[in-house]
């Protein structure tokens, strides 16, 4: 269905920075509508579904506010009946991501915000009102605009790594690493950051063994995050070592790794059923066509100080699509809530509001 509007302030993305934007922007009676991207198999395998990166990981630790405890009873409350019984059970831990999620697109949605499930393709920012271009056709004409489109999952870049997707090789574990297939088989996980090490741990629950394969001596990854990967007998770290090859069959996808030394000629090769890399992120600013300045690493730049203003007056960007640096739940839902402040500033000044 082509969509057609003439909004007050749309934001485009669905985590945590988008639906406290949301939240903030709805409060405060913007009538906010929210792109919050389409359910595609393309957006699956790019980590751009509905409800970003966090709804791509299990048990969230340090969002503030959601210490362990039983919180079934409270997401049965708190969410409508059929997006409920979309989600996993309740693990009766803490909250996990897709969980936290669906909490907070639910809170946005309890004041008043609009949701399309579509991706935005296309802007013009060139004039005001500025315009949106969803992929289901139809043009968006917004006053205001808040970019919190996150970044999504990097890939190698190898021939046999993109030979393999979808076959054994994902950047997920929490989407794939319960599937039959790795179960009580040995897996590589690629990556020394705190995302290779949620990931082979959680892999760990399934796999035989975790292979944890990071191009230098030591883990990037926080001190309490390294130590569970040390300490997990299941994990045997491999460092300075590289993923050369992915390798496989046809009938039964990957069957197994060719790692390359970083610090000498040597080779190894080792059986595995399944690749997953956790390599860091790019942000996802692609659609935006150089209309903003972006960063050299293709972040956007916040033009003025602790204020989250792009280059073009009228557009904001919140969450990890602007931030490089800190990228964590908590601080992407604080900037979208700045993000919403600083529209319904602006929005004020310009007499619309
Ligand atoms: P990251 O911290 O940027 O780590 C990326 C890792 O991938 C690094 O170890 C890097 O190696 C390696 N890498 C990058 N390109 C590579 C390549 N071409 N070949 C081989 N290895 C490559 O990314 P992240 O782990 O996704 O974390 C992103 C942010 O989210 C961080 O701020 C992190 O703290 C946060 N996070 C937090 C949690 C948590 O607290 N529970 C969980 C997940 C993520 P080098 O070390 O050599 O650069």
């Amino acid at each position: 269905m082509a969509a057609s509007s003439k909004e007050t302030l749309v934001i485009i993305g669905s985590g945590p920075a988008g639906w406290s934007a949301a939240t903030y922007a709805a409060r405060a009676q913007l009538k906010p509508l929210v792109y919050e991207g389409a359910i595609t198999e393309k957006n699956r395998m790019s980590g751009t579904l509905p409800l970003g990166q966090l709804a791509l990981t299990s048990e969230v630790e340090n969002y503030a506010g959601f210490p362990h405890g039983n919180l079934g009873a409270f997401l049965d409350s708190a969410l409508p009946a059929a997006r409920r019984q979309m989600m996993a059970p309740h693990a009766g831990e803490g909250v996990t991501g897709p969980e936290l999620m669906e909490l907070m697109r639910q809170q946005a949605v309890n004041m008043g915000t609009r949701i399309i499930t579509d991706d935005i393709l296309k802007v013009d920012f060139s004039q005001r009102p500025f315009k949106l271009f969803p992929s289901e056709g139809g043009v968006v004409e917004a006053a205001c605009v808040i970019v919190a489109t996150g970044a999504s999952a990097n890939w190698l870049g190898l021939p046999s790594e993109e030979k393999y997707k979808n076959r054994g090789v994902s950047a997920c574990a929490v989407c794939d690493g319960a599937l039959p297939r790795f179960r009580n088989q040995p897996i590589v996980v690629v990556g020394g950051g705190d995302s290779a090490v949620e990931e082979a741990t959680y892999l760990a629950k399934f796999a035989s063994t975790v292979h944890l394969v990071h191009r230098r001596d030591a883990l990037r990854a926080s001190k309490i995050m390294a130590q569970r990967a040390h300490d997990d007998p299941k994990i045997r770290i491999h460092f300075n070592s590289g993923l050369a090859e992915v390798l496989g069959d046809d009938a039964k996808g990957v069957t197994g790794v060719r790692l390359q030394s970083t610090v000498d000629a040597s080779t190894e090769v080792l059986e595995a059923a399944g690749v997953f890399l956790a390599i860091g992120h790019t942000p996802n600013t692609g659609f935006l066509d150089g209309q903003l300045e972006l960063t050299p690493k293709k972040y956007i730049v916040w033009k003025k100080h602790f204020r989250t203003d792009t280059t073009v007056e009228g557009v904001f960007a919140a969450g990890d699509v602007a931030d490089d640096y800190y990228r964590q739940a908590i601080s992407a839902a604080g900037t979208g809530c700045m993000s919403a402040l600083d529209a319904e500033r602006w929005l004020a000044a310009q007499g619309t509001h």
